[in-house]
């Protein structure tokens, strides 16, 4: 390898572990960004024209042909996609970089001279690449609604164990055989595939963060090992940044879930009640409000604490509850804003979706630091959120989200809830706070019900 592109290879790597940096502050996460995707544009640049390759041009034309096309269509999903569709996204990039692990895995096994070494990197690249694959295609295809979110085969736990067993041995009889039979790897190809869909499919509901995140650090792995197949420093520090900080975020979802990696994808969490009504389980009812009414009971406060979840970024009500803030505030009241480490569809999506409405960072607070000041606050305005909210985590042994910490809303003087009916969130589970004596409904969606809220409020003195 030339010096220069030792050099560049170099600034690269550096590039990488800075804009991984920046990107732990929303405030600088877009620089971070921009700067390790330079950082790779320049390794692919310096790989193409640098490396000592003795390829005719027609080669290096469909390199570039492919990089074009494949930008042109990367371009236009991003300039599209709206906020709510991201971890659907996220899905789809992973999926297709365990596809290119696997592909280069099969391409590698026809040029494979003999060696064990290489033939086990080969191997551990279909393996992972294709789990990562169909796994993410279904994580994909369960995110934005395509599947039912939880389907579970009779003993899956027992069936998925076999399954992943029996590919492992798989996979080692055919380092051990040495063979050169390019069915028996498709075959492994195959079997890993089917494996990624059986190790989804019966996950669902508030876990799966958790599994994109495990997918996203598999991704990370599978490029590591195709680095170390092609010896490509860039690609191996790459690949390991990835899958180390995806597994850092995989741990830290669990931690705010409660639940351990191993019960996330053994314990195949899922809701499967039936629709909540306007009467509780045990018993209590709810009680409904209008803008008109929680505009009095706001105006009237010392402090509000605002909840944002999931349906505030599918009503793209970021802006006006922005406009509400401002206005509470001006009345002299004070406004922060509840965020929960998995409100939303992704890691820091309530974060990156308050920055997108230009909302103080420092109005942003976490649940650990807010919780103990809902005793101190007069209203607590939830706007589409749901499961982060509910109390069943902390009083019902029995309920799937048992233990996993939430915003302690219930502890506030009066709650208002924000959302369009009385159907569950993401959990699918009923949530005793609707039935709570101190909440108030207002049915609508987000965004023309806030706007109502902060017109009433506007007229207000
Ligand atoms: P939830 O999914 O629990 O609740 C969202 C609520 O928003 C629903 O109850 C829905 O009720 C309401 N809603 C939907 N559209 C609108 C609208 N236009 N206007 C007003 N309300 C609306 O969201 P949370 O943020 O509370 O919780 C996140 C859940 O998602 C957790 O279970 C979490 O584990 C899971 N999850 C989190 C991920 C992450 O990484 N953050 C990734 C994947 C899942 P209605 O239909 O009645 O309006």
């Amino acid at each position: 390898m030339s010096i220069t592109l030792s050099i560049l290879y170099l600034i690269a790597t550096i590039t990488f572990i800075l804009g991984l940096k920046l990107l732990g502050h929303p405030e600088t996460a877009k620089k971070g960004n921009l700067i390790a995707a330079s950082g790779m544009g320049l390794a692919i640049i310096g790989t193409i024209f640098l490396h000592e390759l003795d390829v005719p041009n027609f080669i290096y034309a469909i390199i570039g042909g492919s990089i074009l096309f494949g930008a042109i269509i990367g371009w236009l999903i991003a300039i599209k996609v709206e906020m709510t569709k991201m971890p659907e996204l996220v899905s789809l990039f992973n999926g297709f970089g365990g596809a290119s692990a696997a592909l280069i895995g099969i391409v590698e096994f026809g040029h494979n001279m003999g060696s064990t070494t290489q033939l086990i990197t080969i191997i551990a690249a279909i393996v992972i690449g294709s789990i990562t694959f169909s796994g993410s295609m279904i994580a994909w295809a369960k995110l934005n609604g395509t599947m039912w979110k939880d389907i579970r085969l009779p003993k899956y736990n027992i069936i998925n164990n076999l399954f992943f067993l029996g590919l492992l041995t798989f996979a080692v009889f055919i380092v051990y055989s040495d063979t050169n039979n390019n069915l028996i790897i498709y075959a492994l190809l195959l079997a890993a595939l089917v494996y990624g869909v059986l190790f989804v499919i019966p996950i669902g509901g508030a876990d799966m963060p958790v599994v994109i995140s495990l997918l996203n650090s598999l991704t990370g792995i599978a490029a590591a090992i195709t680095g170390v197949l092609y010896g490509n420093m860039v690609m191996i520090v790459g690949g390991i940044l990835v899958g180390s900080a995806g597994l850092i975020l995989t741990f830290a979802m669990c931690k705010a879930m409660n639940r351990s990696l191993g019960n996330v994808v053994f314990g195949a969490f899922g809701g499967n009640e039936t629709a909540p009504t306007e009467t509780g389980k045990k018993g209590g009812t709810i009680k409904k409000t209008n803008p008109s009414d929680a505009a009095v009971m706001m105006n009237y406060s010392d402090k509000v604490i605002i909840v944002p979840g999931y349906g505030l970024a599918v009503a793209q009500a970021q802006h006006v509850i922005h406009e509400l803030e401002e206005l509470l505030t001006k009345k002299g009241i004070e406004v922060s804003y509840a965020i929960h480490p998995v409100a939303g569809r992704m890691p820091g999506h309530m974060n990156v979706l308050l920055a997108e409405s230009n909302v103080d960072y420092d109005k942003l607070i976490d649940m650990d630091d807010i919780n103990p000041q809902f005793k101190n606050t007069d209203v607590v305005l939830v706007v589409g959120a749901n499961d982060v909210v509910n109390p069943a985590a902390h009083n019902d042994p029995s309920s799937p989200i048992y233990g996993m910490p939430i915003l302690d809303v219930e502890n506030a003087k009066s709650i208002i809830i924000n959302k369009r009916t009385m159907n569950p969130g993401y959990a699918g589970i009923e949530n005793e706070l609707f039935y709570n004596q101190k909440t108030s409904m207002l049915f609508g969606d987000a965004k023309a019900t806030i706007q109502e809220l902060l017109s009433e409020l506007k007229g207000m003195q």
